[in-house]
Parts: C-alpha cells; structure tokens; sequence
C-alpha cells in the first residue's frame, strides 16, 4: 500500500460544503485531505476566465438566514472578501423581488470564500475519483489517473447522483431506506452562457435581472455587480430547467444561438467572447430530511452538500459543517 496516500480523514470535494467541513475539521485538530477533479477549489461557485476579466459562471450570489453563516459572511465582510451587493433584484416587469435578507457576493469572484476556507488545508486537485469501495475495513478511493487513496474516514459532498454513482462503482451497501432516499435527489440543469460585450448592458443599475424562467431566468453583469468602471459588459445567461433539459445533448451552437436571441435586448454592442457550459446538477429539487448523512458505520461514511440542506450555498456550508460535527463526534 503507498502509505503517502492513506489519510485519517478524506473529503471528496472542494466545493462549499467540503471545505467549511474539512476548515471545521481542520481548526478542531484533524488533518484531512480534500480531493477535487477540478483545477481549484470552487465547485458550483466557480468562475471562468475570459480576456475581459473573469465572470461567476455558478453561484452569483448567497444569503445568509442562519446565525452560524450569517457569522461566517460577517468575518469575510471584515476581510473585504464578500460585499453586500443588493437586496434583491427586479423581474422584466421592473417588479422588485426581494426576500429581506442582503444578497452577497464576491469582489474578487465567488470562490474568493472558499479559497479562505482552504488555507492551510491538504487539497488535491485534478483528482477525478471514479470509485469507492472498502478493502480491508479502510475506504479506498481509486482516482481516473491511477491513483489509490485509502481512509478511515470519508466524507463525499458531490452531487448526490455522482456520489451514489461512486459507491455503486465500488459496490458499496447501504441501507435501503438511505439508498432510496438519496436516489430519489434529482437536481435542476442549467445550460449557461458567458457573453464578453463591447457596451453596457441594459440591465437595472444593479447588474442582475430575474427573468421569466424559460427560456431564461437570471442575467447578470459582473463587472456592474463589482463596480468596474469599464464599459465592457461581462455576462451571465442562465437558462430554466427546461430549456436546459430540453435542450442539454443538442449541438453547444446551435443552443447558443437560441439563448443569445433571448437575451438579444439585454446586450448591448459587439458580442466579444461567448462561452457556454452545461450545469447538470444546478440546484436540489428536494433535499434528504437531515443535514447530512451517516451511510455506513465502519469505515465511517458520510455524505453532506446542498443535497442535504435547503438554500443553496448557505445549505452547502450548513451541511458541510453538520458533517464534521458529526464526524468529530
Ligand atoms: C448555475 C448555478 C447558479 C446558482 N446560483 C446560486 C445562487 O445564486 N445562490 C445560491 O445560494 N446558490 C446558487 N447555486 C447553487 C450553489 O452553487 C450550490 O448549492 C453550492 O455551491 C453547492 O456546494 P456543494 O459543496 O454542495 O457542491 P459543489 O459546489 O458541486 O462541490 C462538489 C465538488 O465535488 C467535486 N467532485 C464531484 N465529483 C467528483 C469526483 N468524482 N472526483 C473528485 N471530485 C469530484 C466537484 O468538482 C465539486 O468541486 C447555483 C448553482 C448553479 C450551478
């Protein structure tokens, strides 16, 4: 066995929920060793990189309901990594939809909180894990390339299909009851678009716009949401779920085409860049009934994410950190 990769803890994912899990675990004396198949660290909150600057192609903003977050956004507003940046938006109609809680987001891009949480953390990235299974009472965890990782404990914050379909690889039971109610998480899809163009925008001052939902339902520019003072407008087109389902294995062109004509009033000047990419797993249309999950007892498995906990980021980062409680207990 290469003992360089066997861990006491790992976490697959550097999404929100797997870093304030491993922060968490980290701050409370553990070591564990985050895996991610991206580049960096991000997820869902990622950003994509453009020759105009970068725009937030995931995640354009979060809230904060609960206290433990809510203490958490309020350290990283003291750092000046996370800036309230409206307090809703309005819909076509001008109409204001907002839910009495500031929408946050980053200055220097969503994943500038989870590069915080990373600090001082062991993360592999580039390490797409493509089974789980236990051998000899540890979980192994065999990555694309031809790794082989093995812990004692294992947290998975994927999606909740891609996690099931890591421990059906590896032959992994669990409980029927757990089984069946994880199989029955679906996500909604999100076909996006990031559109480089040479004139601002016609959006409301604020730099985000709700829409009807199909085929599209949120544009937003980054560069007014971040105060640039450039003209150049940097947005983000999501599709609804079910343009983006109808829509998901047709010609990338040919669906840009369709979504840039939709949101034809609200861009302005040359179309400078264009880049599309298909979101599988955007939000849960349901979640499991509890904050995280204890799968198996020995080698300990748990399962956390926004799969787990309503409200998309603040759910990630509220599942993550049940996870490692409970891990740590
Ligand atoms: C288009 C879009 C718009 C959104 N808008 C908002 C919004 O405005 N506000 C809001 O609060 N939420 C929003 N969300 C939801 C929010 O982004 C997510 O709820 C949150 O980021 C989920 O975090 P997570 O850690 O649970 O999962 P993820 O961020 O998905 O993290 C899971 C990680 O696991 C890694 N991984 C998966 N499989 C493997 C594997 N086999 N091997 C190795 N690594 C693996 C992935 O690379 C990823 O980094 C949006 C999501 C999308 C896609």
């Amino acid at each position: 066995m290469n003992s360089a990769n066997d861990h006491p803890i790992i976490v697959l994912g550097a999404g929100m929920s797997g870093l304030a899990a491993a922060s968490l675990l980290s701050q409370s004396g553990c070591s564990p060793l985050v895996l991610d198949k991206a580049r960096g660290v991000g997820g869902r909150m990622s950003r994509r990189r453009t020759e105009w600057g970068p725009i937030d192609h995931g995640a354009s903003f979060f809230q904060a309901r609960h206290p433990l977050f809510q203490k958490q956004v309020d350290a990283w507003l003291q750092q000046g990594l996370v800036f309230s940046w409206s307090r809703g938006f309005s819909d076509e109609s001008g109409h204001r939809r907002e839910s009495g809680v500031p929408c946050y987001a980053c200055s220097e891009g969503m994943n500038a909180v989870l590069k915080d949480l990373a600090r001082g953390l062991a993360i592999h990235t580039r390490q797409k894990v493509q089974r789980v299974c236990v051998v000899q009472d540890q979980w192994q965890l065999e990555t694309e390339g031809g790794e082989t990782y093995r812990t004692d404990a294992l947290l998975m914050t994927a999606p909740v299909p891609q996690s099931l379909e890591l421990l059906n690889q590896g032959k992994v039971s669990l409980d029927d009851s757990h089984r069946s109610a994880l199989a029955s998480i679906d996500y909604e899809p999100c076909l996006a678009l990031m559109v480089v163009t040479s004139q601002k925008s016609p959006l409301p001052e604020d730099g985000g716009l709700w829409l009807s939902g199909e085929p599209l339902s949120w544009i937003a520019d980054q560069s007014r949401k971040t105060g640039s003072e450039n003209a150049i407008s940097r947005l983000v087109l999501h599709a609804g779920p079910d343009f983006s389902r109808t829509h998901w294995d047709e010609d990338p062109e040919k669906v840009t085409e369709e979504i840039l004509k939709a949101a034809d009033p609200w861009l302005a000047g040359e179309r400078l860049s264009v880049q599309y990419h298909r979101w599988r797993y955007k939000t849960p249309l349901k979640v499991f009934p509890e904050p995280c999950l204890k799968a198996h007892a020995k080698p300990a498995l748990f399962l956390a994410g926004d799969g787990f906990q309503r409200s998309g980021v603040e759910g990630a980062y509220l599942s993550g950190r049940a996870a490692a409680q409970a891990l740590l207990s």
